[in-house]
C-alpha cells in the first residue's frame, strides 16, 4: 500500500469515527460527486467494516450541474425534488447519519447568471428545510469532509502541473485535517478537548458583546440573552458526539440580530456560488446591513444580501487564531470550509439553533424572539488578520482582551 492509500484510509477512517461517529446498525447517507469516487468507495467499506448496516451514496456530477445552468430555463431552478428533499428528511427521521464529501471546482460556475444561482439556492433552502432542522439541531448527525478534484488544486496551486497539485492539495489536506499524524482519531480528541476549553471559558464569561478592530474594521456585536458558544464536537439530542466539520478550527457563537453597529472588512475572498467576491465591506446599524461595496463581484454580493430579509443580518460570528494550520499553510483554498478554519469570520444570514440555551425545537418566529435571526440563507465571510483585535465586554462592564494581532490572548 502507498502513503497515499494508507493516509486515504485513515482519513475515510476519521470522517466515520470523529465526523458523524457512526454507531453499530445505523444507516448512513453520503452525498458526493463522481470526482470523489475513490474516496468514496473507502469510506462505503469503512462504514460497513465499523458495522454500518445501509449506506446509500447520492451521487452528483459537477459537469452535469454546469451544463443544467447554462441550458434549463429559469422555471427550472424554482422547482426541487421533492422525493429526495423527503427521502432526505425520512431518513433523518429514521436515525441515519449524512457524511458530505464535497470536490470544489471553485470556477465551477464563473459566468452563471447570478439569478439562476440565487433562484437555486433559494429553491433547495426551502425545499430541504424540514431536513435541516435535524442537522441543525444535531439530532441527525452530519460531517463534511473534502477531496481534491485537478480544478481545485489547479486553482491553489497556479504554478503546479495538474498531477503535482492534486498531490500537493492532497498532502495540505492530510495535514490540516491531522490525518499525518500517528493517530489522527487520537489528534482529534485532544484537539476538541482544547476546542472545548476555549469553548467553556467563553459561555461562563457571557459577555454582553465583543469589539471587534482592525484596519476597515470597528464593530461591536451584542451577544444574545442565554447563547451558547460552540466549537469542535457536539453532544446530539441523544448523547451521541460528532464532528460537523473536519477542519474545523473555530468557536462559535449567535449574535443577537439588532446588536450589531459598526463597519467591517473582509480580509479573504468569498466563493459564493462558484463566483469569487473580493474586498467586501459592510456597514451595520442595529443588527441590519445599511450599506456594503466589493472590489470585485458586487452584482453577486448584492444578491447574496438580497437573498431574504434575514440575509441582511448576521447569524454566526466565529473565532479562529491566526497561528492554526490552516492558517499557516498561507494559502487560499477559495472554499469557505478551509478559508473559515483559517480566519475569524462572522455569517450572514440563519443563526444555529444550538447557539441558543434550550432553542433546537423552536420555530424561526420563537428563534426570533428569542433575539436571534433566521434566514433561508447562511454564508460565512473572513474577517480574521495578524492585526484583529478583539474585547469582550461583560454585563457589569469590565473588558476583558480576548484577541491581540490575531491571536487568543486568554
Ligand atoms: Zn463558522
Ligand atoms: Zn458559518
Amino acid at each position: 500500500m502507498t502513503q497515499w492509500q494508507e493516509q486515504l484510509k485513515k482519513y475515510a477512517l476519521l470522517s466515520l469515527k470523529i465526523g458523524i461517529n457512526l454507531q453499530k446498525g445505523q444507516d448512513l447517507v453520503i452525498r458526493a460527486t463522481v470526482d470523489a469516487k475513490d474516496f468514496v468507495r473507502e469510506v462505503v467499506r469503512a462504514a460497513y467494516t465499523e458495522g454500518a448496516k445501509n449506506v446509500f451514496v447520492d451521487w452528483d456530477d459537477q459537469q452535469i450541474t454546469r451544463i443544467k445552468y447554462d441550458l434549463a430555463p429559469m422555471e427550472a431552478f424554482k422547482e426541487f425534488p421533492m422525493w429526495l428533499a423527503k427521502g432526505y428528511e425520512e431518513m433523518a427521521a429514521a436515525g441515519a447519519s449524512f457524511l458530505s464529501i464535497i470536490s470544489p471546482n471553485p470556477e465551477l460556475l464563473k459566468g452563471v447568471d447570478p439569478e439562476k444561482i440565487s433562484l437555486a439556492q433559494q429553491t433547495g433552502g426551502k425545499a430541504m428545510k424540514p431536513f435541516s432542522k435535524y442537522t441543525k439541531s444535531g439530532k441527525a448527525r452530519w460531517s463534511i469532509v473534502a477531496v481534491p478534484t485537478k480544478e481545485w488544486a489547479a486553482k491553489v496551486f497556479p504554478d503546479l502541473d495538474e498531477e503535482k497539485g492534486v498531490a500537493e492539495l492532497w498532502e495540505k489536506i492530510f495535514y490540516i485535517t491531522r490525518v499525518d499524524t500517528e493517530d489522527p482519531v487520537e489528534s482529534w480528541k485532544k484537539h476538541n478537548e482544547a476546542l472545548h476549553r476555549r469553548v467553556d471559558f467563553l459561555n461562563e464569561k457571557q459577555f454582553q458583546s465583543l469589539h471587534y478592530t482592525a484596519p476597515g474594521t470597528d464593530l461591536t456585536i451584542e451577544l444574545p440573552d442565554g447563547h451558547l458558544w460552540k466549537g469542535g464536537s457536539m453532544v446530539n439530542p441523544d448523547g451521541i458526539t460528532f464532528t460537523p466539520n473536519i477542519p474545523t478550527e473555530e468557536v462559535f457563537c449567535a449574535p443577537k440580530k439588532l446588536g450589531v453597529n459598526g463597519r467591517v472588512k473582509s480580509t479573504k475572498p468569498l466563493n459564493y456560488g462558484g463566483q469569487l467576491i473580493e474586498g467586501m465591506s459592510f456597514v451595520f446599524e442595529n443588527g441590519r446591513i445599511v450599506d456594503y461595496s466589493a472590489e470585485s463581484g458586487i452584482d453577486i454580493l448584492k444578491k447574496l444580501v438580497e437573498t431574504d430579509e434575514g440575509s441582511h443580518y448576521l447569524g454566526e460570528i466565529a473565532l479562529v487564531p491566526y497561528d492554526s494550520p490552516i492558517s499557516n499553510t498561507n494559502l487560499l483554498f477559495y472554499n469557505t470550509l478551509f478559508d473559515e478554519n483559517a480566519s475569524c469570520h462572522l455569517a450572514i444570514g440563519a443563526a444555529y439553533p444550538m447557539n441558543l440555551k434550550d432553542a433546537t425545537d423552536l420555530n424561526d418566529e420563537e428563534l426570533e424572539a428569542r433575539g436571534v435571526n433566521t434566514s433561508i440563507t447562511h454564508v460565512d465571510f473572513m474577517i480574521g488578520s495578524a492585526e484583529l483585535n478583539i474585547d469582550g465586554v461583560t454585563k457589569d462592564g469590565e473588558t476583558i482582551a480576548l484577541f491581540r494581532n490575531g491571536n487568543w490572548v486568554v
